[in-house]
């Protein structure tokens, strides 16, 4: 128990969104609370380097740029607390956050639990998760040196993911659905032009396959239905994200896709609890679009607090 305390603002998630809304709210001297379950910086703490962000002419690494955010919070006064977020009660004034270890009590909630890899849902994934399988190149992509890979997917991610694992990988196949690539221009030029990545279009991932570790994968053209099994030793998923909103079914409106639904100043649809980054249904899925959420969060949780103090 955080005991009898009411804290201005809980924030739930620790990634570009949740510490952008804890830099504004600690810095306009609320008292902010930020609880992560896992690593702080979430996704852009997986990702080896960011081009994107506007201030970084010269690339830099996701980890450094998140602690960067996490210092700045801090500086301000936020608290970044660790603990997985069981339960929570949006119904009452405070608000009720339960973790496995204890019970937050806040005026405002800001849900900032982003999103995670979509499984491919084949036969083998599972059972060869952490034996080959894997939704992390950054956290796995050393383990697998002069290794030959499969990348499944067409999207930003896939095609970063298998240009940073080219550093170790001798080959890497990145399997594509359809002829076109979703990802950005500039990132398919640098794929197109490395010797160590092939493409291989039109095609599914049918099975992951291999005893004790990923020994090949079963692909299937979808134009011709032609099967194949593609001997490799590792097999990296990046099929699309799926938003981390599970624990607020029933709490806040959320859309069939799984997304929280939010106005464009980030409120859902009970007062005083906010949504932000990939959480929220939106359409920019980038650090850049993931601070500016956190920072109109955090403006309108200073306006609707100073509104309840007026009542
Ligand atoms: P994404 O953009 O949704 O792309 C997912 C890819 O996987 C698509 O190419 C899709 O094919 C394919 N796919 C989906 N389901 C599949 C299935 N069941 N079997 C085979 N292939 C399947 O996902 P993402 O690449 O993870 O990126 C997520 C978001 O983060 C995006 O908004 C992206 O722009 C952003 N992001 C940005 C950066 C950056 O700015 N540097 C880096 C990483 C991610 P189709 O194309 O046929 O639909």
């Amino acid at each position: 128990m955080s005991g009898e305390k009411v804290h201005d603002l809980v924030i739930i998630g620790g990634g570009p969104a949740g510490l952008t809304a804890a830099i504004y709210a600690s810095r306009g001297r609320l008292d902010t609370v930020v609880l992560e379950r896992g690593v702080i910086g979430g996704q852009a703490a997986a990702t080896e380097i960011i081009e994107n962000y506007p201030g970084f002419p010269e690339p830099i690494e996701g980890p450094e740029l998140m602690e960067r955010f996490e210092a700045q919070a801090k500086r301000f006064g936020a608290k970044i607390e660790y603990g997985f977020v069981t339960e929570v009660d949006f119904s009452g004034d405070p608000k009720i956050v339960k973790t496995d270890t204890t019970e937050y009590r806040a005026r405002t909630v800001i849900i900032a639990t982003g999103a995670q890899p979509q499984k491919l849902g084949v036969p083998g994934e599972e059972e060869l998760a952490g034996r080959g399988v894997s939704y992390c190149a950054t956290c796995d992509g050393a383990f697998f040196k002069d290794a030959e890979l499969a990348v499944v997917g067409g999207g930003d991610s896939a095609v970063e993911e298998g240009i940073f694992l080219t550093k170790f990988a001798k080959k890497v196949y990145i399997i594509h659905r359809r002829d076109k690539l979703r990802a950005t221009a500039i990132i398919q030029e640098r794929a197109f032009a490395n010797d160590k990545i092939d493409f291989v279009w039109d095609s599914v991932v049918e099975s992951i396959n291999g005893k004790d570790a990923v020994e090949s994968v079963t692909l299937k053209n979808v134009k011709t239905g032609e099967k194949k099994d593609l001997p490799v030793q590792g097999v990296f998923i990046y099929v699309g994200l799926v938003p981390q909103s599970q624990l607020f079914k029933g709490k806040v409106e959320i859309d069939e896709r799984g997304y929280i639904v939010t106005d464009e100043f980030m409120r859902t649809s009970v007062p005083g609890v906010f949504a932000v980054g990939d959480v929220r249904r939106a359409l920019g899925r980038q650090v850049a679009t993931a601070v500016g959420d956190g920072c109109v969060a955090a403006l309108m949780v200073e306006k609707y607090l100073s509104e309840q103090e007026v009542v």
